[in-house]
């Protein structure tokens, strides 16, 4: 395997998949890109912390003003208890020397953003493609879809998320995510509350963990996270809303005025994290993103991971003619820091829901633990990671 491949099949136009596709074509590949679902995929009520490591990586591949317009800056995060007390007040990550925040920003936008940097590139997407399978020939990499077609490349790059269909042709015996009993809902509001806009105020209540930002135009962007022993429970928007007053109810703060001026714009979304995945890649095949190391949201860092993950794939690839080569430096480059990020994203999560007991303590440590988290530059590791394109990988 040396000759360079000149097309590369990216199954997966999410977040990674769209960015891999930049970053492929600028190292000099054709890329495609394959997703299951068609545009009429909506996202309503979904948003995401796009923090600033993720916001760097993008501006090097020309996308972060686009994305960054399409958000609002959310630098701040203010911590209270369910019973009104102010735990603390900390920065949402860190803000580069160019003034590069934490922003939030619509899931949909995000992808919108992202689709017309490829379109102007005039690089393909092909929808309602599910891929299914894929087989290495001696000239390439055939993948297969659900609706009989096929089509041969000189990679093949798996961003196809969390239940990743690559993940598991790569190796069957891979491990599958794991539940972590928590479901994430969402939404948005129109409502007038005291707040300033840019900075998310987390409640950690009696049952439930809530937090909300307040966008310059006025729209409220709150979720909410709940105990919960299955992932599959789908209850009708008005039915979440209801449990939902019933697990808010008794905290201090605006959960409840909030929820009710929340209209049909509601997402529920199970939280997983995926334990180690030990193959990355196998022959010409590779796996990005939440396909490789999902993260629970609570650190707010899986959307900038895969995005990173897309740059060094890139770069990768540019950088030597032999693909096994390629993909063994890509691991070698970002297994650890991915990894590092889901323990830690994992910790975070494990504070939001507890019982009475846990409760008690959390509100009396996490003062001090604030006090030490703003104070030094623990994070710089996570938010200011840099990727450098010019230099060799
Ligand atoms: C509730 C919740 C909140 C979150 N909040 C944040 C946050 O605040 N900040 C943050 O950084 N991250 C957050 N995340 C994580 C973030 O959404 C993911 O890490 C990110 O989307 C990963 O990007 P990806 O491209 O790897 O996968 P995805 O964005 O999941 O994209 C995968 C794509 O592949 C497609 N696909 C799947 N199977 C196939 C197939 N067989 N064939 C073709 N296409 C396929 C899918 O339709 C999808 O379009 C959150 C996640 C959840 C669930």
């Amino acid at each position: 395997m040396s000759a360079k491949p000149r097309t590369a099949l990216i199954i997966g136009c999410g977040i990674g998949g769209p960015v891999a596709a930049i970053a492929l074509r600028r190292a000099g590949f054709e890329p495609v890109v394959y997703e299951a679902y068609d545009r009429s995929a909506t996202h309503v009520g979904s948003f995401l912390n796009l923090a600033s490591n993720g916001l760097d990586a993008l501006k090097t591949l020309g996308v972060a003003d686009a994305v960054t317009r399409a958000g609002f800056a959310t630098p701040r995060m203010v911590m209270w208890s369910g019973t009104g007390k102010q735990l603390g007040e900390v920065a949402n990550g860190e803000t580069l020397p160019d003034g590069t925040t934490s922003i939030t920003i619509k899931r949909g936008l995000l992808h919108r953003a992202l689709r017309d940097e490829v379109a102007r590139l005039g690089i393909r997407v092909e929808e309602g493609k599910r891929f299914v399978d894929c087989e290495e020939g001696v000239h390439g990499v055939l993948a297969r879809f659900e609706d009989g077609s096929e089509v041969t490349g000189g990679i093949l790059v798996g961003a196809d998320g969390v239940h990743s269909r690559v993940r598991q042709k790569l190796d069957p015996r891979a491990p599958k995510p794991s539940y972590t009993r928590q479901l994430s809902i969402g939404g948005v509001a129109r409502l007038t509350l005291p707040a300033k806009p840019g900075t998310y105020h987390m409640t950690f209540g009696k049952r439930a963990f809530f937090a909300y930002a307040i966008s310059p135009a006025g729209e409220v962007y709150w979720f909410a996270n709940v105990a919960s022993e299955t992932d599959r429970e789908a209850l009708a928007m008005e039915a979440w809303k209801a449990r939902l007053h019933d697990l808010l109810e008794g905290d201090a703060g605006p959960a409840l005025d909030i929820l009710d001026a929340t209209g049909d714009e509601i997402a529920v979304y199970p939280i997983y994290d995926m334990p180690t995945v030990h193959t990355w890649h196998r022959g010409r095949a590779v796996l990005l993103g939440d396909a490789i190391h999902a993260t629970s949201p609570s650190a707010g860092q899986g959307a900038s991971l895969a995005i990173e993950d897309a740059l060094v794939l890139a770069k990768s690839l540019r950088d030597t003619d032999d693909i096994a080569e390629a993909f063994a430096r890509y691991e070698n480059a970002r297994r650890a820091r991915v990894e590092r990020v889901v323990r830690y994203s994992n910790r975070i999560g494990g504070t939001k829901i507890a019982g009475p007991v846990g409760r008690w303590f959390r509100d009396l440590l996490m003062p001090a633990a604030l006090k030490l988290f703003a104070s030094g530059k623990s994070h710089a590791w996570l938010y200011r990671h840099h990727i450098d394109w010019e230099q060799a990988a």
